[in-house]
């Protein structure tokens, strides 16, 4: 059990003296934001007081700034300068995706937050569990039967149904380690309702169907945060055209991905009638040449439908290419839309 890790996870309480538009009842991930932040609303406040309140967590603890929550090292009167500080860094960062003043620093009147109750829980003394890549095999079971029969284990670290580092994980884990003990006294067993799930079978199929979207999926992401990198990298007088590659790439490479995808649509949908032609043959001797004809036509139609893909595909990507043009140049009243990646000479 030494193996598996555990992580503090700060949560900021930020108390607003407005009401922020558009806020979510979901809760909210922050992409790409320093200290991976989310947050989620705590509505109680906006429906009493009219003050929008968000109840801020940041996962990745070691990007912020040293040390959070060092306890009993320093004074309390240093710990909650340091609160502060670290509190401020979130608030900051959080403004750059929510719209609303974050002061210069903790405190900063000017700023929309109402300080007297915003607070910073650093959670050093709360760790939240990992379960990280490989801490699977290490995860005690909730009980031993005979091996041990006096020993329980009860907590989102378990294994359990759950697996994931929740409230019913541990809810689930308790109610397993209870059966042990049911079933060391021989008395009657309780019984855990089980979310339903899907197969695991279907999972694995779905798996192995969709894997090579995965290769698609990051190859998309790696264009568009070289597009980004390009568009930011060069000089605002060819900031337009980076913009139009960057978009472009993106486009082209997402029709190769819709082209592979749509064969394997026709190919799963021909191989049903493929197959369904093949049986009938086998299965009827007497009519084999007509089966053998309607076969023929179903691997013919798969081939036509084949090779009229790349040309359907090539119209759409011409459409999009156009449409990016549009955005990236729009044509403005009195002159005519300037075609730059494709001059006439
Ligand atoms: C910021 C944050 C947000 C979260 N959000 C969600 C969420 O939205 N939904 C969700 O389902 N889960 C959420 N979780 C996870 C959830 O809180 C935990 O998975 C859950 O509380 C784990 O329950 P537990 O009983 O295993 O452990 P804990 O809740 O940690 O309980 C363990 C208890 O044991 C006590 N203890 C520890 N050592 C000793 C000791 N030696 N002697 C006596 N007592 C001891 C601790 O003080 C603690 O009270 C969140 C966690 C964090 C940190």
């Amino acid at each position: 059990m030494g193996r598996l890790r555990i992580e503090p996870i700060p949560v900021l309480n930020l108390y607003f003296n407005k009401t922020l538009p558009d806020i979510p009842e979901e809760y909210v991930t922050l992409l790409k934001s320093r200290y991976d932040l989310s947050f989620v609303e705590m509505p109680e406040s906006r429906l009493t007081h009219g003050v929008t309140a968000l109840s801020v967590a940041a996962s990745d603890v070691y990007a912020l700034r040293e040390p959070v929550g060092r306890g009993a090292r320093i004074s309390k009167q240093e710990q909650i300068r340091e609160d502060h500080l670290v509190g401020h860094d979130i608030v900051t960062e959080l403004g750059r995706y929510v719209p609303f003043d974050p002061g210069k620093a903790w405190g900063d009147e000017e700023s929309d937050i109402d300080w007297d109750k915003t607070s910073l829980q650093p959670n050093t003394e709360h760790q939240l569990f990992i379960n990280e890549v490989g801490s699977e095999a290490y995860r005690p079971e909730t009980h031993y039967g005979q091996r041990a029969p006096n020993l329980f284990f009860a907590g989102d670290f378990c294994d359990t149904t759950i697996n994931i580092t929740t409230v019913e994980a541990a809810v689930v884990s308790g109610l397993q380690a209870a059966q042990g003990v049911c079933a060391r006294e021989g008395a009657e067993q309780i019984r855990i309702i089980e979310p339903a799930k899907y197969p695991r079978s279907v999972a694995s199929a779905l798996k192995l169907l969709l894997g090579p979207y995965a290769y698609g999926a990051k190859g998309w992401s790696m264009a568009y945060d070289a597009a980004a990198r390009l568009e930011g990298a060069v000089s605002p007088d060819y900031r337009d055209v980076a913009q139009f590659v960057g978009r472009a790439s993106l486009a082209a490479l997402m029709s190769d991905v819709r082209l592979w995808w749509r064969r394997t649509g026709a190919l799963a949908e021909s191989a049903f009638e493929i197959g369904r032609a093949l049986q009938a043959t086998i299965a009827n001797s007497e009519r084999r040449a007509a089966g053998q004809g309607t076969l023929l036509d179903a691997v013919r139609a798969f081939f036509r439908r084949v090779a009229e893909l790349p040309a359907d595909e090539s119209r759409r990507l011409q459409a999009a290419l156009d449409k990016i043009a549009e955005q990236v140049w729009p044509a403005q009243p009195g002159r005519p839309h300037r075609r730059r990646w494709n001059a006439k000479r």
